[in-house]
């Protein structure tokens, strides 16, 4: 069984960005994965000889019963709980939110390997900004660019360490 990876965070931090660097844009036959849901959105990924499956979260619509921040919040939380490791994004031009407090919370008590990338971090990769995400308490920050494609390696190899 391919570890999973949920890339889990509030909107526009690069979740999606993040995603197709690390998938390659190529879709997971999920069909082939009991107990996936076709909810969210899966791609095959590798890194060397290991393969992994990666879930986007948040590119849901709103429905009548549920409204945005709800679906998004119970969408976070299945994604957590199909995963074997989940990818914190957060944005540091953005910097840190009440959103980002929330969801580390959340993360927290969900008992799964979570690893913190801060993003859009092209041209800071050493800046002060980066540790101050600490404060989460998830631990160790890792500096990425989704969209120049930096640090990627060193976070899913982090990831992936147990695997
Ligand atoms: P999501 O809502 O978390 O899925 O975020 P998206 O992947 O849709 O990205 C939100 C915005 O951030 C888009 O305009 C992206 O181009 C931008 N973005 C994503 N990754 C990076 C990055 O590494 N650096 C910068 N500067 N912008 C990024
Ligand atoms: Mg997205």
């Amino acid at each position: 069984m391919k570890p999973v990876i949920a890339l889990v965070g509030r909107p526009n931090v690069g979740k999606s960005t993040l995603f197709n660097r690390i998938t390659k844009s190529r879709d997971a036959i999920v069909a082939d994965f009991a107990g996936l849901t076709r909810d969210r959105h899966y791609g095959d990924a590798r890194l060397g000889p290991r393969e992994f499956i990666v879930i986007d979260t948040g590119g849901f619509e709103p429905d009548a019963t549920t409204g945005v921040v709800q679906r998004m919040a119970q969408q976070t939380k299945q994604a957590v709980a199909e995963a074997d490791a989940v990818i914190f994004v957060t944005d540091v031009r953005a910097g840190l939110s009440a959103q980002d407090h929330e969801i580390a919370r959340f993360l927290r008590t969900a008992n799964k390997r979570v690893l913190l990338a801060v993003n859009k971090a092209e041209g800071m990769l050493d800046a002060p900004q980066i540790a101050e995400f600490h404060e989460l308490g998830i631990g160790e920050p890792h500096p990425v660019s989704a969209a120049h494609g930096q640090g990627i390696r060193s976070l899913l190899e982090a990831a992936l360490d147990e695997f």
